[in-house]
C-alpha cells in the first residue's frame, strides 16, 4: 500500500513547541510527515533557511517518521511532487480560521486531490506563535517551555 504522507508547511521562524505538538501528533496518524519550510516573500525572517532546517532537525530528531525540506513554489505543486495527498495545519484561535479557510479553498481549487487536515492546538500553546516568541526573546523574557532548548539557545545568540 502507498505510504500516507502529510506535508506540514510553514515559515518555522523559528519552530516552537506549538508546531512540534502538531507535528508529533500528526506523525502518529500519517506514515510520514514532511516539514516543509516555505520561504514567504512577504515576511522578513530572523533565521536563514539553513538555520531553520538545523533547528527543526535538532528538535525532531527523536521522531522517526519526520523529515525536513524547503520549497519556494506553490504548496500544491510541492505536495504533488512529493506524491502527498495531505496537508497538515494547526489551528489556534478563531483568528486563524479565516486565513486558513482562504488558503485551503484556494488550494482545493488549484488541486482538488489534496486534502488539508487541521489539528486543534493543545490549549497550553493556543497563544504561542513564532512572532511572539521572537518579541519576548528580543527583550530578554523567559521563553523556556515555549520552544525547544536548541531554539532558545539560538534566539539568545541572535539577540545578544
Ligand atoms: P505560516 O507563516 O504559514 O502561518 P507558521 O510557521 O507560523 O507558518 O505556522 C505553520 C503552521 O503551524 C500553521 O498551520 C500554524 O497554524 C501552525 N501553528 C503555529 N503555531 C502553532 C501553535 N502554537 N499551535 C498549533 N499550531 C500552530
Amino acid at each position: 500500500m502507498q505510504k500516507k504522507l502529510a506535508i506540514c508547511p510553514g515559515s518555522f521562524d523559528p519552530i516552537t513547541n506549538g508546531h512540534l505538538d502538531i507535528i508529533r501528533r500528526g506523525a502518529t496518524i500519517f506514515d510520514e510527515v514532511i516539514i516543509a519550510i516555505f520561504n514567504n516573500q512577504s515576511k522578513t525572517p530572523l533565521f536563514s533557511v539553513e538555520e531553520r532546517i538545523h533547528l527543526i532537525e535538532q528538535a525532531t530528531k527523536d521522531i522517526e517518521n519526520v523529515r525536513v525540506d524547503v520549497s519556494e513554489g506553490l504548496l500544491v505543486d510541492y505536495a504533488k511532487e512529493q506524491n502527498a495527498h495531505a496537508v497538515l495545519r494547526g489551528l489556534r484561535a478563531v483568528s486563524d480560521f479565516e486565513y486558513e479557510m482562504q488558503i485551503t479553498s484556494m488550494n482545493k481549487k488549484l488541486e482538488p486531490d489534496i486534502e488539508t487536515f487541521f489539528m486543534m492546538t493543545n490549549n497550553q500553546y493556543s497563544f504561542l506563535s513564532s512572532s511572539i516568541v521572537k518579541e519576548v526573546a528580543r527583550y530578554n523574557g523567559n521563553i523556556t517551555n515555549l520552544v525547544p532548548k536548541v531554539v532558545e539557545e539560538a534566539l539568545l545568540a541572535k539577540f545578544n
